[in-house]
């Protein structure tokens, strides 16, 4: 952040306009410094993008607000720490999506942390080998075939289960590489027409790691941090959103929170949830996807950095990208219904099946050269509950029913409510930037 740490700030520093909305909107909280004051128009739970996004619509708007946020910082699924290594990792989203159109591209660039294209170049291991020539070009083929199946369906309008269009002798790696990959999800689990609503764009990696570039990208929105929506009250006029340290009124709620948090219950609704929201919730779950970061000693693999490797033996299927961005981390992520399971292990579990697999791929040399491995999984992390949603088979219409307001004054909103770019980070901003705006034009 040294020579774009300036910029961010004069870019991103809160007006005092700003600033004083959310010192009044924070004394609005009963219980919370003692003092009931100014009352805010929108409570937006959540400081992930989505709430980030919605927050700068509505300070655009004028319209006084305030973010609530159960953690200590920003950026929710977007997060990058250096604890561990050294060196910025992702814990969570690491490419930029659809870079033609993402807003975060345009921010990085004049942030100084420069985005730069992400190699296509992939290397296949399975079955003991390195695959080369016919055995190679097998894969891609069954990934070709499989990809024609499912849009085929998707053309006829059929919202099914991918697993139920694929050929069933497709290979673990292919199965791997067009479900969890990609979706989090395996293929049993996946709707055809919300596997369609894959990303067509560009891909980017920024400088330093996509969670900072978040980071920077909030950096003036007013946040109420340690501060955990507990109930929405919406049996009268207005919300109550009820929280930890005392109760917010206002006239209407942004929710961000993932569609896990919400299923679990862990914020209850007076009177509750229109059936129709239920259900939507319920068909969004949150898929496995799972980064075991690895620092590895020198250039094992003898691979260009950001070299993607897929890999399926000893018992499981991951995903590797090799020194992402020259760092010497290597992203080592298992997904789908083998990640969920490998996860549930717990971490030694995981950072064990990634040890064998370096094993499988390059001997004892491989092993030898690990220094430091992590894994993070998101599932257990109760503020999120996984990684991102996959609609259901046959629910591939649930994302835009959470998009109706409740009441006209709850709104849902993130990556689950995206239907042109679910999954992702350019999908929720766009999303909270609607709900703001949706709340604007509909509801004040
Ligand atoms: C491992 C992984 C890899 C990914 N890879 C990519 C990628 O490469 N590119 C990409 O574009 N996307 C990727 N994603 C998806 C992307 O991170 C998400 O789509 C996006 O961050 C969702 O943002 P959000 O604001 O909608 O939700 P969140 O980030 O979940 O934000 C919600 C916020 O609400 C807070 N919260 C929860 N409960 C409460 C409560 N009761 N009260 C108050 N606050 C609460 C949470 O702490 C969180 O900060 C990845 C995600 C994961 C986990």
């Amino acid at each position: 952040m040294a020579s774009g740490s300036k910029k961010i700030h004069s870019v991103n520093r809160p007006s005092r306009r700003l600033v004083m909305a959310g010192l009044a909107a924070s004394a609005g909280v009963s219980g919370m410094r003692g003092v009931r004051a100014a009352v805010p128009q929108v409570v937006v739970i959540g400081a992930g993008v989505t709430g980030l996004s919605a927050s700068k619509t509505l300070s655009a708007k004028g319209i006084a607000h305030v973010v609530i946020e159960a953690s200590d910082r920003i950026g929710g699924r977007a997060f990058t720490q250096t604890q561990t290594f050294g060196v910025p990792c992702d814990v969570g989203a690491h490419w930029l999506h659809n870079g033609e159109t993402n807003p975060l591209v345009g921010f990085a660039r004049r942030a100084g942390q420069a985005p730069y294209e992400a190699e296509d170049e992939w290397t296949l291991f399975s079955g003991g080998k390195w695959l080369e020539g016919e055995d190679e070009e097998d894969i891609w083929d069954e990934i070709d075939d499989a990809d024609r199946a499912i849009e085929r369906a998707v053309d006829w309008g059929a919202d099914v289960a991918a697993a139920s269009v694929v050929d069933s002798d497709t290979s673990a790696l292919a199965k791997f590489l067009i479900g969890p990959y990609e979706h989090a999800a395996s293929l049993g689990s996946l709707s055809t027409l919300d596997w369609d609503r894959q990303n067509e764009g560009t891909d980017m990696f920024p400088q330093g790691g996509l969670g900072s570039l978040v980071a920077n990208w909030g950096a003036g929105v007013p946040v109420e941090f340690g501060t955990q929506a507990t109930r929405i009250d919406w049996s009268g006029g207005g919300v109550k959103v009820e929280t930890n340290k005392g109760t917010l009124s206002a006239e209407a709620v942004i929710v961000t929170v993932a569609t896990q948090v919400l299923a679990s219950g862990a914020i209850r609704f007076g009177p509750g949830l229109p059936d129709a929201t239920e259900r939507a919730i319920r068909d969004l779950p949150l898929g496995s996807y799972n980064h075991i970061v690895l620092q590895l000693d020198g250039d094992p693999f003898e691979l260009e950095e950001d070299t993607m490797v897929a890999y399926s033996g000893v018992g499981g299927t991951a995903g590797l990208l090799i020194n992402a961005g020259g760092s010497g981390l290597t992203y080592f992520d298992v997904a789908g219904d083998f990640g969920a399971g490998l996860t549930a292990l717990g971490d030694a579990a995981m950072v064990e099946f990634a040890r064998e697999a370096l094993r499988d791929m390059l001997g004892s040399d491989g092993v030898a050269s690990l220094k430091q491995a992590k894994a993070f999984a998101w599932e257990r992390n109760a503020l999120f509950g996984g990684a991102y949603t996959a609609a259901r088979p046959g629910r591939a219409g649930a994302r835009q029913a959470l998009k109706r307001p409740v009441g006209d004054r709850i709104l849902f909103a993130g990556e689950a409510t995206s239907v042109s770019k679910p999954a992702t980070l350019d999908g929720a901003i766009a999303e909270g930037a609607r709900a703001a705006r949706s709340i604007a034009d509909d509801v004040l």
